[in-house]
């Protein structure tokens, strides 16, 4: 995994590091399915600014999760977009003035570009936002055979009349 080392820089109060950082970035379990990011390892714009009090990151990307659909379980490609920053206070005195993704020194972007994607997917994950999905009588896909059942004659309780008709 993606990990920077604060060590090596020497910033001054208002100077800033940018970089093209290539990030890996775990699979993601979600809703019991699996998506993985393509590509694995995404170019990112990081840029680390010194600040009074303290040091700023920011970074920002675009990633496809691909996986399956929620509703067809066909194959489904989420674009997500990520614009993400964090403050770590030089000397903080309460925790909310650290990010949790820095120890000793090192930011671990790879924790924080992953979670920064599981914030921003969407309730569902589908292949396409008026997806048909499977039918619940049969099972098909309804996007490839769009159909509907007979009711009359899926209904149990029809077709026990009609065998009751028969023996009449
Ligand atoms: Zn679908
Ligand atoms: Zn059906």
């Amino acid at each position: 995994m993606t990990s920077f080392s604060l060590r090596q820089l020497k910033l001054r109060r208002g100077e800033e590091h940018r970089e093209e950082l290539g990030v890996e970035l775990p699979a993601f379990e979600f809703g019991g399915q699996r998506y993985v990011p393509v590509p694995e390892k995404v170019p990112t714009e990081f840029v680390v600014t010194r600040a009074n009090t303290g040091t700023v990151f920011s970074l920002a990307f675009r990633t496809r999760l691909h996986g399956p659909c929620y509703r067809c379980l066909g194959d489904a490609v989420l674009e997500v977009p990520i614009r993400v920053r964090e403050y770590q206070a030089t000397s903080p005195e309460d925790e909310e003035l650290t990010t949790p993704y820095v120890e000793d020194n090192l930011l671990d972007v790879s924790a924080w570009a992953r979670d920064a994607v599981a914030l921003a997917l969407p309730d569902k994950i589908l292949c396409r936002p008026d997806c048909a999905g499977l039918c619940p009588e049969c099972g098909k896909n309804l996007n490839d055979e769009p159909h509907v059942h007979d009711e009359e004659h899926a209904d149990p309780r029809w077709a026990a009349l009609e065998s009751l008709k028969e023996r009449l």
